[in-house]
C-alpha cells in the first residue's frame, strides 16, 4: 500500500515496514572496477532512496571474521531502495502489522464493541422476520 505518511498497525500501533526492494551486486571478485564502497555510492546508482546496505569482506582464513584477517577492501554486496510511499502491511489494506493483529482487532470488535459483517446482520434480521411472522 501507499501512503504519504508513516502508517501505524491499527490493533498494536507499530510503524508499517517499509515496501523495500533489494538490489545485489554479489561478490564479484572479477569485476572490481564496478564495486561500490559506500550508501553514497548506492545512491548514485538508483532514483529511489537507499535505506540499508549489506556489505561484503573477504578474509585471508575461509572460515572468516572469527579465524582470518581481512583481505583487500570491504565493498557492497547488496543494498534497498525505497519508493518514498510504499509501506508493508501483511493484509494488503494497510491496516495491520500481521495477520494476528488484524485477528485480535476483529475478536474484539465483536466481543467488546459488538461489531458484527453485513452478512451476519442480514441473517439476524430475517430470523427475527420469521419469528414475528409466527408470532
Ligand atoms: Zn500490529
Amino acid at each position: 500500500m501507499k501512503s504519504n505518511t508513516q502508517p501505524y498497525c491499527r490493533w498494536c500501533g507499530k510503524p508499517l515496514r517499509k515496501d523495500t526492494e533489494w538490489h545485489y551486486r554479489g561478490a564479484d571478485r572479477a569485476n572490481k572496477a564496478n564495486r561500490l564502497h559506500s550508501k553514497a555510492d548506492c545512491q548514485r546508482q538508483v532514483n529511489q532512496k537507499v535505506i540499508s546496505v549489506k556489505y561484503h569482506q573477504d578474509y585471508d582464513d575461509w572460515r572468516g571474521p572469527s579465524h582470518g584477517e581481512p583481505v583487500g577492501e570491504r565493498y557492497v554486496y547488496s543494498f534497498s531502495t525505497w519508493d518514498g510511499e510504499s509501506y508493508e502491511a501483511a493484509d494488503y489494506t494497510g491496516f495491520f502489522c500481521s495477520n494476528l493483529c488484524a485477528f485480535r482487532l476483529g475478536v474484539s470488535a465483536a466481543r467488546d464493541h459488538h461489531l458484527a459483517g453485513p452478512d451476519y446482520n442480514e441473517r439476524i434480521k430475517a430470523i427475527n422476520a420469521k419469528k414475528n411472522d409466527a408470532a
